[in-house]
């Protein structure tokens, strides 16, 4: 779009800009920061033929326009938005904007039709065209300034200094409308003093000093580095007090100071696969020892295979160790596993199934430490920053999800907008109101989200760049539409379980062809789910994990029935964590509909609870091509002798005990008895036909 290739200005014989080369591409955001006195205002007035450059270049669409009247700069469709607004006090709000088009003769009709996009920009004015412009508030006065400047409908908007002495509140409106505009296809060369405003609102920024350009790049990189954060973000304060200026005119970055914008702080410490390694050893040399002292399960379950804590030596003695399986904690309950005493645990979290059947785990305040710490690297590695808005949409309660999302965005210092699960009137108005940056849910409530966004038209008004979702599989054709209606969200898989401290366990990197995960946490042994040995790197089999640092319930060989296998080679994307591949399946028979872990045996107690049923039944789950919505059939027999009469009455009562106790609706079909088949062996009731191109 624009192109300025070695400007230079003099103002006299002082030098104001100095080499100034820069490209902007159509159709983005580019912002300018730098000082006051920067030299920021020169390059805007030169572009717009104000002032002459004493040399270089400057290209409009590949079309020279240096030295050309400011007059012919506009027809060629480039407009101003001035710092200090420069509005003429005494006309009107509608005079002012006309002022915009004073040069081009338009019809009235065309007149009328661009003030009223200008209203529609700019609501605040609607009902103050004829008001003298001199009256206005300052914002609404830099609103009637971007509205003359947008009147001629430019191509290039020049912003100068948008937010200049005005309220963070009313900033924060203008950049909204800024953002709008930029939808809009307009390109936006935006100048503010106000470093990580303009930063944020860009995608692309070029840091000007004393006339010249000193850094360049991706506004979100600029943001995140460090030394650039001390330098310009920073605010003034009694613990930075070297912060310059224009981070203490950032009023409305408040929340800038709340973390440190250098994620690294998330990564882990280890520098190579030899340092992991010996910090691994440590920690399960240390779990196997707290457990074996701590609890009374793990030190029957040891005494039983004849392993004392002082036979772990290296890393390959955990395979003399007996596994734990999810039945042992079930058995346990209410508090299987704890390792400590009851004072040092600070909450409880239970995965969903029946009463008694749930499994729960306890915390101490390191755990969930360490599991914000966690989960906040998870959000680094999906380059969440301070500056997102996380909508959550996944289950707060007793279970692990909501609560982890939240641990993590907290820790990490985005705003979270803590909303759960369902309630899709909701998610679409706050994604429009609150400007959500990221979704996170699980993936069909993220593919009926995808779905509603797309149906209610609001893909041009939401601000999803990044939908994390977790606990259910998902195939390659979903993650595509998901992204699609969402306007081309980038989708990141989480991996994550109850037993394992939560959601957030590792997380889909850029890359976005596997899973890290934390290795300075947990190990993850692979193995064979019938033999039971370990299968060696790159092999399908089910995951086992080993915590390593987890204090009131720590998980030895802990088997979580997930299929996957660990990816041995380092990662393109530059980290140094462990790997392995997006989880592919069970291999228990639990199935997940919207969202519920459902487990046959819970369908098996209810259908043998309902009067006037057989015990045999089917689940028929379907997943509808056009929606992406998730069907669910059960069929049942009627009972031996049992009339047919009866059958609205049965269908209704066993719909409302699985809606009572599973939480779903589901369709109903009653079958005659011995209609359906059965074999000595067990018989498949499941038939899941919701999955069906690959998954990995
Ligand atoms: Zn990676």
């Amino acid at each position: 779009m624009l192109k300025i290739e070695n400007l230079s200005v003099h103002y006299g014989p002082a030098q104001a800009l100095d080499g100034v080369t820069l490209d902007i591409a159509k159709g983005g955001t580019v912002a300018l920061v730098g000082a006051n006195g920067a030299g920021k205002s020169t390059l805007l007035k030169t572009i717009m033929g104000v002032l002459r450059p004493s040399a270089g270049q400057i290209y409009l669409e590949g079309e020279k326009i240096t030295r050309l009247s400011s007059t012919r700069i506009v027809r060629k469709g480039v407009a101003l938005s001035p710092e200090g607004r420069e509005l003429f006090g005494e006309l009107t709000v509608r005079e002012n904007l006309c002022l915009g088009v004073a040069n081009q003769r338009l019809e009235r009709a065309e007149l009328e039709s661009r003030i009223a996009t200008m209203l529609n920009y700019f609501p605040p004015l609607q009902n103050r065209l004829q008001q003298l412009a001199g009256t206005l508030s300052g914002g609404e006065q830099q609103m009637v300034a971007m509205g003359r400047a947008l009147m001629s409908q430019p191509r290039l908007l020049l912003l100068d200094e948008p937010s200049l002495g005005l309220s963070p509140l009313i900033t924060d409106q203008l950049f909204d409308i800024i953002r709008q505009v930029a939808r809009g296809g307009t390109t936006i060369l935006l100048v503010e003093q106000n470093a990580a405003r303009a930063l944020s609102a860009s995608q692309k920024a070029y840091l000007l000093a004393n006339g010249r350009i000193v850094d360049s790049g991706k506004s979100e990189d600029l943001l995140n580095d460090p030394q650039l954060r001390r330098t310009f973000l920073g605010a003034g304060s009694e613990n930075n007090p070297d912060a310059s200026r224009l981070g203490a005119s950032g009023l409305t970055n408040i929340r800038l100071e709340k973390n440190r914008m250098d994620q690294s702080i998330f990564q882990p410490s280890f520098r190579d696969e030899d340092e992991l390694a010996a910090h691994q050893l440590k920690g399960l040399q240390w779990t196997v020892k707290h457990a074996y002292e701590g609890s009374s399960f793990y030190r029957d379950h040891f005494d039983g295979a004849a392993i004392r804590p002082g036979d772990i030596r290296r890393l390959k003695d955990i395979e003399k160790l007996p596994f734990t399986t999810a039945e042992d904690l079930r058995d346990g309950y209410p508090f299987p596993l704890r390792a400590v005493p009851f004072e040092q645990i600070v909450r409880i979290h239970a995965s969903s199934g029946t009463t008694g059947k749930r499994k729960v785990l306890c915390y101490t305040q390191k755990d969930v430490d360490d599991w914000a710490h966690f989960f906040a690297r998870g959000y680094a590695m999906a380059g969440v920053t301070p500056l997102d808005r996380i909508q959550i949409a996944v289950g707060y309660g007793v279970w692990t999800a909501g609560l982890g999302f939240q641990l993590g965005c907290e820790k990490i210092g985005a705003m979270a907008v803590p909303v759960g699960p369902g309630n899709v009137d909701m998610q679409c108005q706050f994604l429009v109101d609150f400007q959500s940056t990221v979704f996170c849910s699980t993936a069909s409530m993220a593919l009926l989200m995808a779905e509603e966004v797309h149906h209610r038209g609001l893909a041009g008004k939401i601000n999803v760049k990044k939908i994390i979702y977790g606990s259910e599989r998902s195939s390659r054709g979903m993650r595509r539409k998901i992204s699609e209606l969402f306007g081309g969200a980038e989708l990141f898989d989480i991996p994550g379980l109850t037993e394992l401290y939560g959601p957030g366990t590792g997380m889909e990197c850029s890359q976005h062809d596997c899973i890290h995960y934390w290795g300075d946490y947990y190990l993850l042994e692979i193995i064979d789910p019938d033999t039971l040995q370990p299968l060696p790197p790159g092999e399908w089999g089910e995951m086992v994990v080993t915590t390593l640092c987890k204090e009131a319930a720590p998980l030895i060989r802990y088997r979580t029935r997930d299929i996957t296998r660990i990816i041995p080679e380092r990662c393109p994307c530059g980290s140094i964590l462990p790997r392995h591949s997006r989880i592919k399946g069970r291999t228990d028979d639990m199935f997940i509909f919207r969202g519920v872990n459902i487990y046959p045996s819970s369908i098996d107690d209810i259908v043998s609870h309902v009067p006037g049923l057989g015990s045999e039944y089917q689940v028929h789950l379907s997943r509808d091509e056009e929606s992406g919505r998730d069907a669910m059939e059960v069929v049942v027999e009627k009972g031996k002798g049992v009339e047919k009469g009866r059958i609205p009455e049965i269908t209704a009562e066993l719909s409302h005990q699985i809606k009572k106790q599973l939480l779903v609706s589901t369709a109903i079909k009653v079958v005659d008895y011995g209609d359906l088949p059965r074999s000595e062996r067990k018989s498949q009731r499941i038939f899941d036909k919701r999955i069906q191109d690959s998954i990995v």
